[in-house]
């Protein structure tokens, strides 16, 4: 078995960047691509993805903001907001991190958003170039699991691959990259969700098994085939006191029982978590760049 090293491939690809900005900007005294990225409330997870991104852009030399609101901003305000980045010149991406409080519907704001700039790859435009194999900012989950395969050079190429979960963010849009006629791409996939009969039979024909359920260790050894590649997305704060933070980060597959068949597996941490910051980096220098649109 072996890992998927999430935090190696991210290295790799944030030294790439940086060299990139340094050459393409810093040494020419123009200004470093500008990600920004907006904060509602106050939820832990939200503000450690805000911070961990913000640490990330200035690893790589980008410049980073953050417009942080209170859980009772109105959906007008924050609409007048989303306006306010589209129109800003000095802003080349921006992400509005999600969940939003019940009373904002998250479909409006990403559609304010404009797709120029939506470097989450959230906005239907951006969904709807990706299905058509059109240049985009391809969802910045789905993009790093892509970039990881393709960094280890596994041939996604004719093999069964297996998609648990359809969320808009993870699920479906992964299971078009492994599908769409590109490189890395067509697979042969099926994508299951809570209407699946008998997942187990389904999950066990995987070549490629990529997990995106929310459910902690869900998978289990007698799920998955001998020899499969195994991406797991889940994000679990477990309970620990083991750690000085009270808490452990657990995945949807069991790792210790299931590593042992897999030919690849991504650790949970380490793997897929540190590659979708590095996709929100790598779509924020394409839109400096102008390089999709
Ligand atoms: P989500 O929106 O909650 O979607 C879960 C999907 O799993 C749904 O399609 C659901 O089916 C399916 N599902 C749930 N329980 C099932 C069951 N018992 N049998 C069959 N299907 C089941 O989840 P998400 O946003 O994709 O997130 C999934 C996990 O990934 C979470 O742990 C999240 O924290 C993590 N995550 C990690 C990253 C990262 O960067 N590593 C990024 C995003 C999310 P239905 O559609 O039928 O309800």
């Amino acid at each position: 078995m072996k890992l998927l090293d999430g935090k190696l491939i991210a290295d790799q690809i944030k030294t790439e960047i940086a060299r990139e900005v340094k050459e393409m900007y810093l040494d020419k005294g123009l200004n470093p691509p500008h990600l920004a990225a907006v904060l509602v409330g106050e939820d832990p997870a939200s503000m450690t993805y805000v911070a961990s991104k913000e640490r990330s852009c200035r690893e790589v030399g980008f410049i980073s903001s953050i417009y942080r609101y209170p859980s009772n901003i109105t959906e007008e305000k924050l609409l007048e907001v989303i306006d306010f980045l589209n129109a800003d010149p000095e802003i080349d991406g921006f992400i509005v991190q999600v969940p939003l409080p019940k009373h904002i519907s998250e479909q409006r704001i990403i559609e304010r958003i404009d797709f120029r700039k939506d470097v989450d790859g959230f906005h239907p435009v951006n969904i709807g170039k990706m299905v058509l194999n059109l240049p985009c900012f391809l969802p910045a989950t789905p993009m790093g699991i892509i970039t990881l395969l393709d960094r280890y050079n596994i041939e996604v190429e004719g093999r069964n691959c297996v998609v648990l979960g359809r969320s808009h963010n993870v699920g479906t849009p992964v299971s078009i990259l492994l599908s769409r006629k590109a490189k890395p791409g067509n697979g042969t996939v099926t994508l299951c969700h809570s209407f699946t009969k008998d997942i187990k039979s389904v999950s066990s024909s995987a070549d490629i098994l990529v997990v995106a359920m929310g459910k902690l260790g869900f998978v289990t050894a007698d799920m998955v085939k001998q020899g499969a590649v195994v991406v797991d997305v889940g994000i679990h704060r477990v309970p620990s006191l083991e750690t000085k933070s009270g808490f452990k980060l657990k995945g949807d597959v069991r790792f210790d029982e299931v590593a042992g068949k897999c030919s690849y597996i991504t650790p949970v941490p380490g793997g897929v978590g540190l590659m979708t910051i590095v996709s929100l980096l790598q779509n924020t220098l394409k839109a400096a760049k102008k390089e999709v649109f």
